[in-house]
């Protein structure tokens, strides 16, 4: 069985003809700043973990090298510290200091059984040994609550599937978007998590019957630009 990623997903139930475009024609838009940007983000959030262990929260601000950020990604490093500081603070009151520290990050998983695959920003013990909370980091200046619930409901299938009987079911998810200052918790509901596999099981007859339809919408279309970058490419013949 094929193996579906969150970004596959994502992409068909945005538009089925940008999934033919970029996963059956693998035609790649060129990378933005933004998407360049939310890269450098992710990276310093990643490896905040590899150093912060034993080091006094009020001195994490020295474990990040931020030569290379922006003023505007400076400012994301200061949210993120700012609310990590709180999270770990809350931790020590409740006698759990060591539960502060992901159980995984950046942690690729498959699964032959769902046919899903994918990596998980970060995964946090929210009741040690059996519950853990998902996290994701967005970088965009807009939030899609509906959607972030969908891909966090996907990696919950993932995670259950792969990890759930050793560290824990996925019960709640957490997005943190430093740029719009949010740390928002959500608990994982049974009803997104099977809203999700219907998706993949339209996406995945969509495959066999290689039926891509273009969902065209003048605010969806500015923001994708992928049949422009087609047609510009002259490749409007695929
Ligand atoms: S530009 Fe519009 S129709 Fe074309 S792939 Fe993007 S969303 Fe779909």
């Amino acid at each position: 069985m094929k193996k579906i990623s969150k970004s596959e997903l994502t992409s068909y139930l945005f538009c089925p003809n940008k999934y033919f475009l970029t996963y059956v024609k693998k035609i790649r838009q060129p990378t933005t700043e933004a998407m360049l940007s939310g890269t450098r983000m992710h990276n310093v959030f990643e490896k905040f973990f590899d150093v912060c262990y034993g080091v006094e929260p009020n001195n994490w601000d020295k474990l990040i090298k931020t030569d290379e950020l922006n003023d505007i990604e400076k400012r994301q490093v200061g949210f993120f510290l700012q609310q990590e500081k709180f999270r770990f603070e809350e931790l020590c009151k409740a006698g759990r200091e060591r539960d502060y520290y992901p159980i995984m990050r950046e942690k690729h998983l498959e699964s032959d059984t769902l046919g899903l695959k994918g990596y998980i920003d970060r995964v946090d013990v929210f009741v040690k040994g059996k519950e853990v909370t998902l996290v994701e980091y967005k970088t965009g200046g807009k939030i899609d609550l509906t959607g972030i619930r969908r891909e966090l409901s996907f990696y919950k299938l993932l995670w259950d599937d792969q990890r759930g009987a050793d560290d824990g079911v996925a019960t709640q998810f957490l997005l943190i978007n430093p740029k719009l200052e949010t740390y928002h918790y959500m608990k994982a509901y049974g009803r997104s998590v099977k809203a999700v596999e219907k998706q993949i099981e339209k996406l995945r007859c969509a495959l066999d019957n290689d039926d891509f339809p273009r969902k065209p919408h003048e605010r969806k279309c500015a923001a994708c630009g992928m049949c422009r970058y087609v047609e510009e490419l002259d490749l409007s013949n695929i």
